[in-house]
């Protein structure tokens, strides 16, 4: 298998070639705009001294600000964080959001760590990075293993150094703190959306489907809990990293958040049924797939076994490369991460705007507009999807690209 960059530009290069697009276009949207790498000694509890490297990039700009999450990850590597960037510049631009891409990293296992530790460690990160960040430059946002608690120091640290405080300059933060209302469960919530209007298009009956999440952190928690509460949905197995379990009556998922904070893992739950591997979790028999974890984590050979008729991507870039193709082929319809987990950004454009205009909303109304913006940018992408006779995730990149390549046209190429 190749880079996980190389991975996503030849997903974006199916499109690139179905759309006609430009090939000056192309290349700039081939190449990321700034990549910066940042080592730095940050002190441990016992006074001993470590060194972490940590990475961010911006894809594109073109159409405002960069914007993406930052995660900390014992996998974390410069092609993780290009990638990831790169999707960010796409999923922005297909929610229609003023935004360019940017993603952020540390490599890092933070269960290895005291609270304290991941404080410096995110305040001196933070630190090395603000040469490039800013609310009208790149505004960062939580991602894998990131939290509220960390945007708040990510902000105070910003706001230090710049004499002044400054909400602006990371979404995700807590409420009362500049937060939004409803950021928290906004990926998950846009994932429940996208999820109904899926079955909806293929004749299936959400309130009567049957869901499998791989993933059970702040997307698959979420996901599980708007899907099964407000959609009717059954969520019959689940997983973290480690394992999968089973319940063929569906699980109560608020029962099981509550699990996870007491246990620290959802895999030995006493309700279940049954345990199973993850792998073994991404081949039932169920309606709807929601891989909810990290990159590549439906291979090719994995692929074949999927039974799900619909898969919603809740993770960035879960289908390794070759996987789409499979699935393709044997009718599975697969909502793309650019659009499926775009509720996390979109939210947090909201927050943006509310931090800008020192003036916040209400929660009912946080979920109105995102619920709306979700199914504009699910109804443009099904659009192009018939217009173009393609999957998905190709009709995403058109929809998406078409906006980014508006804007680079119309802007010019300095000088
Ligand atoms: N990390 C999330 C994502 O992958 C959210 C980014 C943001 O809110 O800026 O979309």
């Amino acid at each position: 298998m190749g880079s996980i960059y190389e991975s996503a530009l030849e997903k974006f290069g199916k499109a690139a070639d179905l759309m006609k697009l430009d090939p000056g276009i192309r290349k700039i949207l081939e190449h990321p705009k700034r990549q910066l790498i940042v080592e730095f000694p940050v002190e441990m509890d016992d006074g001993s001294t470590e060194v972490f490297t940590g990475y961010r990039v911006q894809h594109n700009i073109a159409l405002g600000p960069a914007k993406g999450g930052v995660r900390y990850h014992p996998n974390v590597s410069l092609d993780e964080v290009k990638s990831l960037a790169f999707w960010m510049t796409f999923k922005c631009a297909v929610m229609g959001l003023p935004y360019g891409g940017a993603k952020g990293g540390v490599k890092i296992d933070p269960k290895k760590y005291s609270k304290k530790e991941i404080e410096r460690v995110s305040r001196r990160y933070f630190s090395e990075i603000s040469i490039i960040v800013g609310p009208d430059k790149d505004i960062p946002a939580p991602d894998v293993n990131t939290t509220p608690d960390i945007m708040a120091w990510f902000m105070d640290t910003y706001s230090m150094n710049v004499g002044y405080s400054s909400m602006g300059v990371v979404t995700g933060k807590p409420v009362g703190l500049g937060g939004s209302q409803g950021r928290t469960e906004a990926t998950g919530r846009g994932v429940s959306a996208v999820a109904a209007l899926g079955a909806k298009a293929k004749g299936m009956d959400i309130s009567k489907a049957t869901v499998a999440i791989e993933g059970f952190g702040n997307v698959g928690q979420y996901a599980a809990l708007l899907l099964s509460t407000e959609k009717g949905a059954k969520i019959v197995a689940l997983s973290d990293s480690r394992g999968a379990i089973y319940n063929s009556n569906g699980f109560d998922i608020k029962e099981l958040m509550q699990y996870k904070v007491e246990h620290g893992t959802i895999a030995d739950y006493p309700k279940a049924e049954s345990k199973m591997s993850n792998e073994d979790l991404k081949k039932l028999d169920v309606d709807i797939l929601v891989p909810a974890a990290l990159e590549n984590s439906i291979t090719p050979e994995l692929a074949k076994d999927v039974k799900a008729k619909i898969i919603v991507e809740g993770a960035n870039g879960p289908l390794a490369e070759g996987a789409d193709e499979v699935l393709n082929e044997k009718g599975i319809l697969i909502i793309p991460d650019i659009l499926a987990n775009a509720g996390g950004v979109t939210v947090s454009y909201f927050e943006w705007v509310q931090d800008l205009q020192s003036f916040f909303w209400k929660h009912e109304q946080v979920n109105e507009a995102l619920e709306e913006m979700m199914a504009n940018a699910f109804n443009e992408v099904w659009k192009a999807k018939e217009e173009y006779s393609t999957d998905m995730r190709t009709a995403a990149y058109i929809v998406a690209t078409n906006r980014v390549a508006f804007a680079t046209q119309k802007r010019g190429i300095y000088p």
